[in-house]
């Protein structure tokens, strides 16, 4: 449905002059996300810096019958975050802070908008960090990442998004504002933030999370194995899994993926082997040795 400038100018008074963007120009940044080949127009960007201000919005599109897209980075494979019938595009770039850190209780909560990796730099000093590490880490929203209950390397170990948030809240569908989960794992009620993380926002808008922090390990050792068949190298996977050991990591490339990654980083990695085999160990210092021996 095309805006009038009176939708627009009820939508500028709740976001503020810069939190709407209606030009061509502007909105065709927003026409898609990672997956380019679907693409569509959104008929408006809101930019909201709060929660309040998310649940104004998307009261305001209820009331008019149009549908709310939300979109962290736009770094999703899915066309998630492509407004594929229009209406708004609510990018939660500008809700980006830190909000709280407890680091006796290992949590914090955070905006939706914030960048993962950003999360753990600024844990760094205090030791701690956010576990989940999708690849797109650089520039993946938090918010994103718990639409999408991204996982990343390390997730052999610690698990996918969906096992490091406590707590979210949510703006629902008319712009009602709801808490699900809370500060620690075992919230009472139905554990609906559970059901919320993974739904690529269909059933609500994150605008807070309460996030688990882990403790940085002691100790962190690399190893690089190279195989003459990719056979061979996922049965040492196997052997590693039924040995007992959980590595922090572990990533298969075959030759070609070898090639390539030579190609653009020149690391040395072994040309003509099959398979590389990639394997992190990390806890405390004493425990890493038997690992590496095994
Ligand atoms: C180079 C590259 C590497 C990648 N590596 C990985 C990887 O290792 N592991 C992995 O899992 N994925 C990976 N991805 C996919 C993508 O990065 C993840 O899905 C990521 O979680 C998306 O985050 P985003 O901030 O870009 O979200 P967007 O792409 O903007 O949105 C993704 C979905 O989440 C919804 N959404 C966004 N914010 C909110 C919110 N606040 N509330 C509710 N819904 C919301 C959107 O509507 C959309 O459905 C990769 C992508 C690229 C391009």
């Amino acid at each position: 449905m095309p805006l009038s400038a009176s939708h627009l100018d009820e939508l500028r008074a709740l976001l503020g002059e810069d939190g709407v963007l209606a030009s061509q120009a502007a909105r065709f940044t927003y026409e898609a996300d990672a997956l380019a080949l679907e693409k569509h127009l959104p008929d408006v960007v809101a930019l909201p810096r709060s929660s309040d201000e998310v649940a104004a919005l998307v009261r305001w599109a209820h009331g008019l019958g149009l549908p709310v897209t939300p979109r962290g980075a736009g770094t999703g494979l899915a066309g998630g975050a492509t407004a594929e019938r229009g209406g708004v595009v609510l990018s939660v770039n500008r809700m980006d802070r830190v909000l709280r850190v407890e680091p006796d209780r290992l949590f914090a909560w955070v905006q939706p908008g914030l960048v993962n990796l950003w999360l753990s730099q600024q844990l760094a000093p205090q030791g701690l960090y956010y576990a989940p590490d999708p690849a797109s880490q650089q520039v993946s929203t938090v918010g994103g990442n718990v639409a999408t209950n991204a996982g990343g390397p390390h997730c052999l170990k610690y698990g996918v998004t969906l096992n490091h948030i406590l707590g979210v809240v949510v703006v629902l569908y008319d712009g009602t504002v709801v808490t699900l989960g809370g500060e620690s794992c075992d919230a009472p009620d139905y554990d609906l933030a559970s059901v919320l993380i993974g739904s690529e926002g269909t059933l609500g808008i994150a605008t807070e999370i309460c996030v688990r922090l882990l403790p940085r390990p002691e100790a962190v050792k690399t190893m690089l194995f190279d195989f003459t068949t990719v056979a061979a190298a996922c049965k040492t996977v196997s052997a590693v899994i039924a040995g007992g050991i959980v590595p922090a990591a572990m990533e298969i490339m075959d030759q070609h993926t070898v090639g390539l990654v030579e190609d653009w980083l020149h690391l040395g990695l072994k040309r003509d082997a099959a398979a590389v085999l990639l394997i992190e160990v990390d806890g405390p210092a004493v425990s890493l040795e038997p690992q590496v021996a095994a």
